[in-house]
C-alpha cells in the first residue's frame, strides 16, 4: 500500500486531476488548516497560546520556472513580516527554489531566504526530498549554513548514509530536523524494514544529543512516534540536557493532543504548518505514512 501510495504521488495524470475532486479537496482538510496562508496564520496564533510553535510550509515541488521561485521566495518574506510575534519558522524545498533547473539560482533564492530569516530572527529550514537531491540539498546546506547561522537542514533515518552526514556536518555547528523519511526508496540506499528505520532514528538521536548538550546542534524531532521522542528523551536526561532543549515537530492534524501534552511538559514543540494549492503529492506521501488514512479520504466518498 506504501508502494502504490508513493508512486500515485508521482503520477502526472493523477497529479492534475485528483485535486479537482470535491471528497479529495474535503478529505486533505485534516491536514491543512486552508489553502491560504491567512488559515496558517490563524492556526499558529491559536497554537501559539497553547504553547506550540509554527513552522510554515507552502506546498510546491519541482517547479519548471525560475519566476515561480522568484514568486516563493517573495511570499515567504512576506510570511516572515507577518509572523513576527509569532516566533514562527520556515520550511522549503530546494526544488521549490528552483534545484531542478539551475543550483546556483537555487542557491541564490536560498540565500534571499536566510537572510530575511535572520532579519526576522527566525529560521529558515530546508527540507529534503527523494534521494536524487540528497547530495545537492547537503551543498547548498553547507554554503548557506557558512554564510548565515538560522539554517538548519531536515535528514532522513531511512538512509545508509545519514550518519556519515551528521557526523561530516557536526563542523558546522548545524541545526537538524531529524525525520524518519517520506519517500520511495530502493534498499541499496535505505533501510525497508520500519523496525530497522527505527532502531537508525534511536542511533542518530544517541549519536548527536551529547552535541545538544554541548550546544553545538539544534536538534529537531520531527516524529508523531511519541515512544521514540520518551527513549530519546532518556538519553537525554541521562546527559544533563534540559526539556526545552529537546525539541519535537509534528504535522498539522496529526497527534494534536500529543503536540499540546508535550509543550504542557515544558518540552519545545512545533507544529509545522502546510497551506497552499500545490497539496497532491504531498498529501498522498501523508496517506502513505498511514495506510489507514485511506479509509478516512473513502469515508469523504460518503453523503
Ligand atoms: C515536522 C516534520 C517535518 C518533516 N519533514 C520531512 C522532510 O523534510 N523530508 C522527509 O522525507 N520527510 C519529512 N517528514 C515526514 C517523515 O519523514 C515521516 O514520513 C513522517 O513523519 C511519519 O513518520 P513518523 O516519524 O511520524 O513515525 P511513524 O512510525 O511512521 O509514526 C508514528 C505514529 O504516528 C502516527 N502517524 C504518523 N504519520 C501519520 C499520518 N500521516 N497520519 C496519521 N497518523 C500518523 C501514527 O499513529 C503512527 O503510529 C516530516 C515530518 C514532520 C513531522
Amino acid at each position: 500500500m506504501r508502494q502504490l501510495l508513493l508512486w500515485c504521488a508521482r503520477n502526472p495524470w493523477l497529479a492534475s486531476h485528483v485535486p479537482r475532486w470535491r471528497f479529495a479537496q474535503r478529505a486533505v482538510r485534516r491536514f491543512l488548516p486552508g489553502e491560504g496562508f491567512d488559515a496558517a496564520l490563524k492556526a499558529a496564533t491559536h497554537f501559539k497560546a497553547q504553547g506550540v510553535g509554527a513552522l510554515f510550509t507552502l506546498l510546491g515541488e519541482n517547479i519548471t520556472d525560475l519566476e515561480d521561485a522568484k514568486r516563493v521566495v517573495a511570499h515567504y518574506e512576506e510570511v516572515l513580516a507577518a509572523s513576527t510575534g509569532l516566533q514562527a519558522e520556515i520550511s522549503v524545498k530546494p526544488t521549490q527554489l528552483g534545484l531542478d533547473i539551475d543550483a546556483a539560482a537555487a542557491y541564490t533564492n536560498l540565500d534571499r531566504l536566510a537572510r530575511a530569516a535572520t532579519q526576522a530572527k527566525s529560521y529558515l529550514w530546508i527540507d529534503m526530498e527523494g534521494s536524487e537531491y540528497t547530495e545537492r540539498t547537503l551543498e547548498l546546506y553547507r554554503r548557506v549554513r557558512t554564510a548565515h547561522p538560522n539554517v538548519g537542514i531536515a535528514l532522513q533515518a531511512y538512509l545508509h548514509r545519514t550518519v556519515s552526514d551528521v557526523v561530516e556536518l557536526m563542523a558546522l555547528k548545524p541545526a537538524i530536523r531529524l525525520v524518519k523519511g517520506a519517500y520511495a526508496e530502493p534498499s541499496t540506499i535505505a533501510f525497508a524494514a520500519k523496525k530497522e528505520v527505527d532502531a537508525n532514528y534511536l542511533a542518530l538521536c544517541v549519536l548527536m544529543l551529547p552535541e545538544v548538550k554541548q550546544q553545538r546542534l539544534r536538534l529537531v524531532l520531527a516524529t508523531h512516534d511519541t515512544d521514540m521522542v520518551a527513549k530519546a528523551w532518556r538519553f537525554a536526561q541521562a546527559l544533563g540536557i534540559e526539556r526545552k532543549q529537546l525539541e519535537v515537530a509534528m504535522l498539522y492534524g496529526i497527534r494534536t493532543d500529543e503536540q499540546l501534552r508535550l509543550a504542557r511538559e515544558g518540552f519545545g514543540v512545533r507544529d509545522l504548518i502546510a497551506y497552499g494549492d500545490a497539496w497532491y503529492a504531498w498529501y498522498l506521501r501523508r496517506l502513505a505514512e498511514r495506510p489507514a488514512n485511506v479509509w478516512f479520504v473513502a469515508r469523504q466518498l460518503l453523503p
